[in-house]
């Protein structure tokens, strides 16, 4: 082995979990990464509101807090006040289409800024044919489970999704509303299993010591929600780990010897080898600048689509009192081989405060509707469905003449009959548990807006032109490891980002 560095590319969870792999293997690691953080004022706002107690914050203090996000411009996800982890959509487009809602982050820790933080890992059976099974997988989920906190428990999910055994794990309290619906769900189990169905505690990348202010939508005042970042801030403490903010690859060559990057600022580095994880959409602009005749690069969504229910049991005190948290409260699996050969993964939210702001904006134009729409949202709970790849959208991209990336939409003409039969069968079985679907308000999301999406250059066992190596190589290179969800050879329903640093944690373990 030589002792020259490695380099990261990127310090979201898929950089921070190969530069964990190739630490613990005794290599040095350079990452290079956007490295924009929280403004100075924004982080002074949040650590003055953390020097406080939640039972003390009235509404004006919630309120204040809450006010940006609410005027986030559309297609932005705004936390803590802040746009520093979204880059706009014009950044990363040379003429966005309106359609297109994924985003490229810049930020130091990448979107998991701004991620809800919901983590399971696949199923053997989701990715029968990949190159790697989910035993490959299986020892980086734990060993990533070292530095990502995973709250949950031992249930039915457990079972289903065995890749990252859950014994020992804490969760973080549900809120009253997803405790009485688990208990309607345990109570309904046996016919729910007859419909495929499989209903858990949701798992969250928080701390135990969550203080279940209700915030988490607008930023963790506490910082309990974990970000890359927080293992940045370790990785730094590392001698042998150098941290370059700012150093933005534009493009790569390898030669015999090295990988050379190029950066944005007109200077080179060169190293045996590098990692590659800026997010799937600038891992894609660097492959396309770096490759002679640019050509395309196609993404694979997740589709998703949200699902309003109404609970039919009344509420033993309103949700909006008390504490909780607004994360995912429920995860529920459609494992039924007549909606889909694959998982269908649903999470599931009790009352947050966009509940009845969303239906006074939408029905509360006629005087005197609001208070009923403020007594309807407390008994909604929203699923979030997700789709496999399989049957969703993708997005091609080609580089455009300035640099950016330009984007078309290669609808699937399956996803609309696969996501009603999806819809209908949690609707059904969620009948069982005490809720009425609506499904006449039911509506799918925009292409991207998932963030579930990759696969652009996925491995195989026989990698051919456009696919990867099963260390994430792209065909013809080399020193080049493809670590974030590019090189996935599809994008199962299950969350992503738990097997997105798994899979880089493996990569940066195994890289020759
Ligand atoms: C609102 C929201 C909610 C989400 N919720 C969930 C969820 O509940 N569960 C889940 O599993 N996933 C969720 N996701 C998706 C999750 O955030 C991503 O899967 C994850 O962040 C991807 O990690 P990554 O490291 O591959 O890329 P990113 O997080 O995008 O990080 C990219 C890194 O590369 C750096 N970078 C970018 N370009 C360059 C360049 N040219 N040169 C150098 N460095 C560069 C950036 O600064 C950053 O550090 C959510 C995403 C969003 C936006
Ligand atoms: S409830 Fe959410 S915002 Fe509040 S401490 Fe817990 S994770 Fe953080």
């Amino acid at each position: 082995m030589t002792d020259a560095p490695d380099i990261v590319i990127g310090s979201g969870p898929a950089g921070v979990s190969a530069a964990k792999a190739l630490l613990a293997r005794g290599c040095r690691v350079i990452m290079l990464d956007g490295g924009k953080t929280l403004e100075a004022e924004a982080e002074t706002r949040r650590a003055a509101l953390a020097a406080t107690d939640p039972a003390r914050w009235d509404g004006a203090v919630r309120e204040d807090w809450m006010a940006p996000q609410y005027a986030s411009p559309e297609g932005q996800v705004r936390r803590y006040g802040s746009d520093f982890a979204m880059e706009p959509a014009a950044a990363t487009l040379a003429d966005p289409p309106g359609w297109f809602a994924l985003r490229a982050s810049r930020a130091a820790g990448g979107l998991s800024n701004l991620w809800g933080a919901a983590v399971l890992p696949y199923r053997q059976e989701d990715i029968a044919d990949w190159p790697i099974s989910i035993d490959d997988l299986a020892p980086h989920y734990r060993a990533v489970a070292d530095f990502l906190p995973v709250a949950g428990q031992e249930d039915d999910l457990a079972t289903l999704l065995p890749g990252f055994p859950m014994d020992g794990r804490k969760p973080i309290r549900p809120a009253p509303q997803a405790e009485a619906l688990l208990a309607l769900l345990t109570h309904a189990r046996t016919s729910l299993g007859a419909f495929g169905v499989h209903a858990g505690l949701a798992r969250q990348a928080v701390r135990a010591d969550c203080r279940l202010c209700g915030l988490c939508l607008h930023g963790c005042p506490f910082n309990l929600i974990w970000k890359a970042g927080d293992t940045l801030a370790d990785l730094r403490a590392d001698p042998r780990f150098s941290y370059r903010p700012g150093a933005i690859v534009t493009r790569f060559e390898e030669s015999a010897d090295a990988i050379t990057l190029h950066l944005m600022d007109g200077t080179t580095l060169s190293a045996p080898r590098a990692f590659l994880g800026a997010g799937v959409l600038e891992t894609a602009r660097i492959l396309l600048a770096s490759r002679p005749g640019g050509g395309e690069i196609v993404l694979r969504d997740s589709q998703h689509a949200f699902l309003p229910m109404i609970q039919r049991w009344r509420n033993r005190t309103p949700p909006d009192s008390g504490t909780f948290h607004t994360l995912p409260q429920l995860f529920v699996e459609i494992n039924a081989p007549d909606v889909s050969a694959h998982l269908v993964h649903a999470q599931l939210y009790t009352w947050n405060e966009h509940y009845a702001r969303d239906l006074i904006a939408n029905y509360g134009r006629l005087p005197f509707t609001a208070p009923l729409l403020t007594a309807l949202a407390r008994r909604l709970i929203v699923a979030q469905l997700f789709l496999h790849s399989d049957h969703s959208h993708r997005i091609a991209l080609s580089l455009a003449p300035d640099g950016r990336l330009t984007a078309s939409l290669d609808a699937n003409p399956d996803t609309g009959a696969i996501l009603s039969a999806a819809t209908a069968r949690m609707a059904k079985a969620m009948g069982k548990a005490g809720l009425i679907a609506l499904r006449f308000a039911s509506r799918p999301g925009a292409p991207g807006s998932s963030f579930h999406v990759g696969a652009s250059v996925p491995m195989a066992a026989e990698p051919g032109p456009g696919g990867s190596d099963r260390l994430g190589r792209p065909t013809g290179l080399s020193r080049l490891h493809l670590i974030d969800a590019s090189s996935l050879p599809a994008i199962p329903a299950t969350t992503i980002t738990f097997s997105v640093m798994a899979n880089a944690h493996r990569i940066g373990t195994l890289a020759p």
